[in-house]
C-alpha cells in the first residue's frame, strides 16, 4: 500500500462562492482559509488486479465485490487502485465544535469540495505515475447496486490504513474521519459518474443527471 501523506489543497473562493450560494463573500473567504488550515489531507491507494468475472460480481486480489455496474465497469479492466482519502479528524472536531449553524454548513461543504480536491490530485498522481490517461471512481454505499457493506472488502485490500492515515470503519460501515472517501477506481474512456445511475430526486452533489437508458443498460432498472 502506498501512502500519499500531504497533499496539498487549493480552493478557488469564486467557485466555492457560487457553490454555496452565499450571499456573504468576506465570510465565505474567512472560512475558506479556516478550512485550508485544519484540512490534513492524505490517500492511500494499492494496485490490485481483477482476477474473476461473474454475472453480477468481480473478485479482486481474493475478494469479492458484488455490484453490476461495478462488475460493468471493470469489463475490460485488468488493473484497478482501491484507495482512501482524508481530511484527518481536526477537520471533523471543528466542523462538529461550530455552534453557529450557517458557518457549519459552509464549513462542511467547503470540506466536501476540499475531499474532492483531494481525490482529484490522487487521481492526478496516479494517471502520471501509471501512464493512465482516465480514471474514474466508484464508492460503496453510492448506489443500492453497490451497498455499504461492501466497504469491509475494500478496507481488506487496504490492510494497515488506520495506521497509516487514521480512516477506520465504524461497526455502521461509516468511516471516521467523516470526511474521508473510499473507492476503487479504474480505468475508463468516458470519466463514469454513479449519478447518472442514481434517480435521487433532490441531491445537492449531483454531478450528471439521471440517465434511465444507461441504468437499464447496466442492469439495475428492469
Ligand atoms: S445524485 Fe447525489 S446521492 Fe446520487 S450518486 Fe450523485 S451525489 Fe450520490
Amino acid at each position: 500500500m502506498e501512502i500519499l501523506a500531504h497533499i496539498p489543497l487549493e480552493l478557488n473562493p469564486t467557485s466555492v462562492h457560487s457553490k454555496l450560494k452565499s450571499h456573504d463573500r468576506g465570510a465565505v473567504e474567512g472560512l475558506i482559509t479556516r478550512a485550508l488550515s485544519l484540512a490534513q489531507a492524505r490517500a492511500v491507494f494499492v494496485p490490485a488486479y481483477v482476477e474473476a468475472r461473474e454475472e453480477d460480481a468481480v473478485v479482486i486480489e481474493g475478494r469479492r465485490f458484488k455490484s453490476r455496474v461495478l462488475r460493468k465497469n471493470l469489463d475490460d479492466v485488468g488493473r484497478v487502485f482501491p484507495a482512501v482519502v482524508t481530511l484527518g479528524g481536526r477537520f471533523d472536531e471543528a466542523v462538529e465544535g461550530t455552534r453557529d449553524m450557517l458557518e457549519k454548513y459552509y464549513l462542511d461543504a467547503i470540506g466536501n469540495l476540499a475531499l474532492a480536491e483531494a481525490r482529484a490530485h490522487l487521481i492526478a498522481h496516479l494517471c502520471q505515475r501509471f501512464a493512465i490517461d482516465k480514471l474514474s471512481w466508484m464508492s460503496p454505499g453510492s448506489l443500492a447496486d453497490w451497498p455499504l457493506e461492501e466497504q469491509p472488502p475494500l478496507f481488506e485490500l487496504l490492510s494497515g490504513v488506520e495506521a497509516a492515515i487514521d480512516v477506520r470503519l465504524t461497526d455502521s460501515l461509516l468511516m471516521l474521519p467523516r470526511k474521508s472517501v473510499s473507492g476503487i477506481l479504474f480505468p475508463a474512456e468516458s470519466t463514469f459518474f454513479s449519478c447518472r445511475l442514481c434517480p435521487r430526486d433532490r441531491c445537492d452533489n449531483r454531478k450528471a443527471r439521471y440517465d434511465e437508458a444507461a441504468a437499464r443498460e447496466y442492469g439495475i432498472l428492469t
